[in-house]
């Protein structure tokens, strides 16, 4: 893949490659929504002024592959933007990156506006890095850590409820807990997930499934009144609704201020960080914004990539945080539709596919 390399313009220093159009031998290509992937020969072009050219090394399958894979109307197309690859060769101009540095792709750029920035970067990080466990905080796990550091600023004792338990909803719980929160709810659909939510911190769950009452309530009998924290991880916009109702209101606050006798932390707060199938659109009773309750959205968990992802890169080689723990699956490259339904049955967190030599 071919991405912008930096979105500063220092000095450039004007090299002469001999790069030309690469064949492919391989790449999995997308012809329409929901039909196999077909694995066949493409040409990538040599890198623009200011682009890299990247080898991908692996990619883990994200959810947002799926949702394009299932909805778009763009074909062809080549899915695999959580991973991670080594730079094969640089465009004019780029100083930042040389032949064979190990990079992170990430879909967003640093500032999220200018040209370079609507198209992606690429972050580099320490060749020691293990390229296979490290892409997966190139979108859904750093994007749920994200959500609970930057966008949620969850604080120590909150109480925090979770829709969805797929990797970015357990990235999520992971960053609950590693702040402290007292009681971590993981809600799904799905009765495996239960389980294997614990080891992310949730400390109880929910399948909607086996409740009578509705959710939200559910949530407010659990929480005292509601959740400090909600967060909506499945791209459902109807359960944004759910999950702004599972928030902590004014009233709410008031009595559990009065109950306990201690100053509680403030009104809920409910995240959005799924990206929705169908209907993009969402409706909310504008008395759940009148009681206090906050929505907000996040996109890759507010972190600025070149600036913020070497240190979460740190944070895992310091073992401060669980990546292996989301990969459940690893195949080669030729089985990538299996991959996909894997996550489409949704027997998989993470499913690491590994490009070959
Ligand atoms: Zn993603």
């Amino acid at each position: 893949m071919s991405l912008p390399s930096s979105t500063s313009i220092e000095q450039p220093q004007p090299r002469v490659h001999d790069v030309d159009v690469i064949t492919c031998k391989a790449a999995a290509v997308a012809w329409g929504a929901g039909q196999p992937l077909v694995i066949e020969q493409v040409n990538v072009s040599p890198p623009q002024p200011m682009e890299i050219r990247i080898k991908v090394v692996c990619t883990s399958l994200c959810r947002s592959d799926l949702s394009a894979w299932e909805s778009q109307t763009i074909f062809p197309r080549i899915f695999g933007h959580e991973a991670t690859g080594i730079v094969e060769s640089v465009g004019e101009g780029v100083t930042e990156f040389t032949q064979g540095d190990h990079v992170l792709t990430v879909f967003i750029g640093e500032c999220g506006k200018c040209r370079q920035c609507a198209s992606g970067c690429a972050v580099k990080i320490s060749s020691l890095v293990p390229l296979e466990k490290v892409c997966l905080l190139s979108c859904g796990v750093a994007a749920g850590l994200g959500a609970a550091w930057n966008v949620a600023d969850i604080s120590d004792g909150s109480s925090v409820v979770i829709f969805g338990l797929g990797t970015v909803g357990l990235s999520v719980a992971q960053g609950a807990n590693l702040r402290g929160a007292s009681q971590i709810i993981g809600v799904d659909t799905n009765p495996e997930k239960g389980e294997k939510a614990k080891a992310f911190g949730i400390t109880e769950f929910i399948n909607p499934n086996d409740s009578k009452e509705p959710i939200q309530q559910v949530i407010k009998h659990l929480t005292g009144g509601g959740a400090d924290y909600s967060f909506e991880c499945i791209g459902d916009t109807g359960m944004v609704t759910t999950a702004l109702q599972a928030c902590r209101d004014f009233y709410s606050f008031h009595l559990a201020s009065l109950l306990s006798g201690v100053c509680l932390k403030g009104w809920g707060l409910t995240v959005t960080l799924g990206v929705p199938k169908v209907k993009p659109e969402i409706t909310a009773h504008y008395g759940a914004f009148l009681t206090g309750r906050t929505l907000k959205g996040s996109l890759f968990g507010g972190w600025k990539p070149k600036s913020d992802l070497p240190s979460l890169v740190e944070m895992y080689t310091k073992k401060e945080i669980q990546v292996d723990e989301y990969i459940t699956h690893n195949l080669p490259f030729e089985d990538v539709n299996k991959a996909f339904n894997l996550m489409l049955e949704g027997k998989c967190l993470r499913c690491v596919i590994h490009m070959e030599n």
